[in-house]
């Protein structure tokens, strides 16, 4: 059975490094589907500038008529801080038959460690890691050793089993990132060509980033 990819953040705001990225994971590891997945609450990190249902809506807008792209909003909907084992142990337990591939690029990876619960992680789903531009792949360490022994480069190996592998793909490397759209927005300049153009205009029309401090 294909996997079910999810693809977590804070999309503050989402941007064609989070799309171009998703769409190629989709396509490489044969998923059924791909699950957006806004994170309410996000731990070990600021309080998003955008609100959830603001991010959220933004998400819905960038994905709208992609095959095979989906949202899920159980994240913005939980109370409490959005951690992603309870998302993978929900998902799991609404289809044990189907293997979960949680996609992350290359940096939340080499953060993995500090995730709660991050080892049952693996017990859960399998890791999809993207590159992106200025992170290395882990050579030692935990996540080097966890690497070397879960690592896989067989797409084959994410449907024979429903969890625990590890899939690190060369996605088309673009280096955008929210913190830059922030700053770009809040020091009056054009997010054109870095966020889709109905994404842009939420932005726009609810001027959600530039009247705040950055972060
Ligand atoms: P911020 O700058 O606010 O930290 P971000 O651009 O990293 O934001 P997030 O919403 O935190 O975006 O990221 C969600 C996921 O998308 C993470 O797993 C992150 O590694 C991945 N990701 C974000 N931008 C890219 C990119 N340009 N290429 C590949 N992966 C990316």
């Amino acid at each position: 059975m294909n996997p079910i990819g999810i693809f977590g953040g804070t999309f503050d705001p989402i941007h064609f490094g989070h799309l171009r990225t998703a769409f190629e994971l989709l396509q490489a590891l044969e998923l059924a589907e791909l699950r957006f997945v806004p994170a309410g609450n996000p731990p070990h990190r600021d309080v998003p500038l955008a609100d959830a249902g603001l991010r959220l809506a933004m998400v819905r807008a960038a994905i709208d008529g992609q095959p095979g792209f989906a949202v899920d909003d159980r994240e913005v909907r939980r109370e409490g801080p959005s951690y992603t084992v309870t998302t993978l142990a929900e998902l799991r337990t609404e289809s044990p038959e189907r293997p979960v591939c949680l996609v992350v690029g290359m940096d939340a990876f080499l953060g993995l460690h500090r995730w709660h619960k991050w080892r049952e992680i693996l017990g859960l789903a399998h890791v999809a890691v993207a590159h992106r531009p200025g992170w290395r792949v882990p050579t030692d360490g935990a996540l080097g050793a966890l690497l070397g022994e879960r690592g896989t480069n067989r797409v084959a190996d994410l449907r024979e089993a429903g969890a625990g592998r590890i899939f690190v793909h060369p996605v088309t490397q673009l280096e955008i990132s929210s913190t830059d759209l922030r700053n770009i927005i809040v020091s009056g300049r054009d997010p054109r060509y870095l966020v889709p153009d109905a994404v842009r205009e939420i932005i726009r029309k609810t001027g959600c980033y530039s009247r705040k401090a950055t972060r």
